[in-house]
């Protein structure tokens, strides 16, 4: 058990909320940031308390600095920060490379890597021995698109997911002296409304047979490492990053 404020983006849905309901089962007081649904966020807050947990629910664009500054006060009246699980992220309708505007490639990478790195550089400020804290650990959600790509679906997401490996792998080199771990994890295909927002909903069920293990995973089994790799259990890992993708 332990007292930890840990940060959840896009703790309100999906993999995100799987997380939050397990790692404030392990103790962590849980901060559900969310960027539209405050009832799916408080939904995950009431289900926290009712197991006699700490959570609260912060509206957040991690499209924006503003609102992740906001994040990072919110937390800071909440407590000592532990630890922030980068998780926020979008894909984009279905489309190849030659048809994309600058405005979706923008607010991809705005979302999905400027996004992620600003939370780092303010979870680092918090975390780091050298700013006087006691360290702690990040965990950034990648994606095995990073390394397949996504031809003709959204080649920019995977490219998005690229860049978060390449900082998991900077960052942790940077602060591995200071306290803090930075890991990664690259899910396969997660059942998850991540899809529908993508215009497919059915897309994780209908390429499950590509999938070695021949199905999709759940946002649980995402969870299952994020807690892990949040624990003193993976106390020696840093720089890593995880493929839970059965196999693919
Ligand atoms: P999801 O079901 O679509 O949930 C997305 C969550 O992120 C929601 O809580 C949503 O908040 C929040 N969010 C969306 N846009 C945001 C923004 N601009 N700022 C802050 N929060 C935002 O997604 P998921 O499938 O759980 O995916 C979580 C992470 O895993 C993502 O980084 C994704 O790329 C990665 N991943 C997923 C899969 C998969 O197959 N599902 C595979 C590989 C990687 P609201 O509830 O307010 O909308």
């Amino acid at each position: 058990m332990t007292d930890k404020v840990v940060i959840i983006t896009g703790g309100s849905r999906g993999i995100g909320r799987a997380a939050a309901l397990k790692v404030a089962a392990r103790g962590y007081k849980v901060v559900v940031g969310y960027a539209s649904n405050e009832a799916a966020a408080n939904e995950v807050v009431a289900a926290i308390e009712a197991t006699n947990g700490k959570a609260i629910a912060v509206k957040c664009d991690v499209g924006s600095e503003a609102d992740i500054l906001a994040l990072f006060k919110a937390a800071d009246a909440f407590g000592p920060l532990g630890a922030l699980v980068n998780n926020a992220g979008i894909v984009g309708p279905s489309i190849r490379v030659e048809d994309m505007t600058a405005e979706r490639i923008n607010r991809m990478m705005t979302v999905n890597v400027t996004g992620s790195m600003l939370c780092a550089r303010e979870a680092v400020k918090r975390m780091s021995t050298k700013h006087g804290a006691k360290g702690g650990v990040i965990v950034n959600l990648s994606s095995v698109a990073a390394k397949l790509g996504s031809p003709n679906t959204y080649v920019d997401y995977a490219a998005s997911k690229g860049a978060i490996d390449s900082f998991t792998v900077g960052l942790a080199q940077e602060v591995a002296a200071e306290g803090i771990r930075v890991v990664g994890i690259r899910p396969g295909l997660i059942d998850t409304e991540i899809h529908a927002s993508g215009g497919e909903p059915d897309r994780a069920h209908r390429l499950a047979h590509n999938v070695p293990m021949k199905r999709v995973g759940t946002a649980d089994e995402i969870a299952n490492a994020i807690v892990w790799l949040l624990s003193d259990e993976a106390s020696y890992i840093t720089s890593s990053i995880l493929d839970v993708s059965g196999g693919r």
